[in-house]
């Protein structure tokens, strides 16, 4: 996964003609007036036309229909063949979405050979199937009825060279989940995946980009704020990990919260938080990904039932877990990317009830948080608990992407300056050692 930069870095919107895109969807672009390109077409064109996978957040109404089909048949336009079955898949959770786009499909494909067909529910079953058998090279389509067509002996999506999810957090709120995995199964192994959805702080749509999409390129359109605005931000300045073990606890003595969570990147973190905070006779309970089903499922049962509140955990452990009244989130250390934070803060706040989220930072920490919030285009609020302040105030420069200055080179100048460690030339190979025989196995 990459985080792409976010939109504030973007040059100024281009012409559509600067995608170079096939003459037939040049024309059509021009008959149906479209000029310039919206953000989202504007970013998403060219990765998706790069034949990389991608998830983006983006709102209905900010032109993804076209940031998605105008790519994708280019390369079905470019690389002609027209006896190769269905080569684009569209899922999308309604039918009115799906005619949408089936038009919109249309009027880009107007004067090709090329065919694109709708597959909804409550339209003529028979004839469906006929579209999924006569090389139709755009099928758009619901899952569920796509779903009963496939489970008749048709095997149209070997081909397929790109799988499209539309408005994915709409399917799976919808209960589609299952019905698209099984379908992507159907579908050939090297295919590019693209996943829109309107919101990227929906738990199911991570976990089905980590499944469908593997490596992607990542475009998040929404701000944080738009995402999650009942979630407040923080972050506390620390000097190092025995600093940010007293911070923790008091967070968690001080803090008015029903149930917490708080996140380490490693399980051997993880495990050593948790004593100390139970020594303070705080209800706390460790989780991670190398414990067994069984142990799991009891520390669930136990963080679920409220006889613990506190759960200690790495973001393996955590992924999709949905439990209420989680209001406070702590990161014990900053995430690795941007993707793991909205992972992170989407176990609280969930149903809109408020949320805090505080990450504690060090020096060594601050360029990856700087580049978290401009990836999610938010500055955190600065907090500062006067009774543990810490030297450590903030970097005193920084550049304009809010990272420290110079902060690279400084490592390479500490790295060259590490003491040289004189190698004799005989030590580098077994010059002038003796040989020693292998001992003889013992005879039976
Ligand atoms: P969508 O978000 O794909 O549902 O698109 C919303 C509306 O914006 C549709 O009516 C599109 O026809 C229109 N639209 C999409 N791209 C552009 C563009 N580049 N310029 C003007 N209108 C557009």
């Amino acid at each position: 996964m990459t985080d792409t930069l976010p939109t504030e870095q973007a040059p100024a919107l281009a012409d559509f003609s600067s995608f170079n895109l096939h003459s037939l969807l040049g024309q059509a672009l021009a008959k149906n007036g479209f000029e310039k390109p919206t953000q989202v077409q504007q970013r998403a064109i060219p990765t998706i036309l790069a034949r990389q996978n991608l998830l983006v957040s983006a709102k209905t109404g900010s032109g993804k229909t076209l940031a998605f089909l105008l790519p994708t048949l280019h390369h079905l336009l470019v690389n002609a063949n027209y006896y190769a079955g269905t080569r684009a898949l569209v899922l999308v959770p309604t039918r009115e979405l799906g005619q949408q786009i089936y038009l919109q499909c249309q009027q880009l494909l107007e004067g090709s050979p090329l065919k694109a067909g709708l597959i909804t529910g409550g339209e003529d079953f028979k004839k469906q199937q006929t579209l999924l058998r006569r090389n139709t090279a755009v099928i758009i389509a619901t899952p569920g009825r796509l779903l009963e067509l496939l489970t008749l002996d048709v095997a149209p999506f070997e081909n397929l060279e790109t799988l499209i999810l539309d408005e994915a957090d709409r399917m799976l709120d919808m209960g589609f989940s299952e019905d698209v995995l099984t379908i992507a199964k159907h579908c050939n192994e090297q295919r590019q995946s693209l996943l829109f959805s309107a919101t990227l702080t929906h738990a199911g749509v991570l976990k089905m980009a980590d499944k469908l999409l593997k490596r992607f390129e990542l475009i998040a359109l929404n701000t944080l704020r738009d995402e999650l605005p009942h979630i407040a931000q923080q972050i506390v300045l620390t000097d190092d990990t025995a600093h940010k073990q007293k911070v923790l606890a008091w967070l968690l003595e001080n803090e008015t919260y029903t149930k917490a969570i708080v996140f380490s990147n490693s399980r051997l973190q993880a495990s050593a938080l948790c004593d100390p905070l139970r020594d303070k006779g705080l209800r706390a309970i460790v989780l991670h990904g190398e414990m067994d089903q069984k142990e799991r499922q009891r520390v669930m049962k136990l963080f679920r039932d409220g006889v613990v509140n506190i759960l200690v955990a790495t973001d393996l452990a955590a992924r999709g877990l949905d439990i209420k009244e989680i209001n406070l989130v702590i990161n014990f250390e900053v995430p690795r990317n941007g993707i793991n934070y909205l992972h992170r803060i989407g176990r609280t706040g969930r149903s809109d009830e408020t949320g805090l989220t505080i990450t504690l930072v060090k020096h060594t920490e601050w360029n990856l948080m700087a580049s978290i919030e401009r990836f999610l285009r938010q500055n955190f609020i600065r907090r500062k608990i006067d009774e543990l302040a810490g030297k450590f105030q903030g970097p005193k420069k920084l550049k304009a992407s809010g990272k420290t200055v110079g902060g690279k080179k400084k490592v390479e100048a500490k790295k060259e300056k590490a003491p040289k460690v004189k190698v004799r030339h005989r030590d580098q190979k077994n010059i002038g050692k003796r040989r020693v025989p292998k001992a003889k196995a013992p005879e039976a």
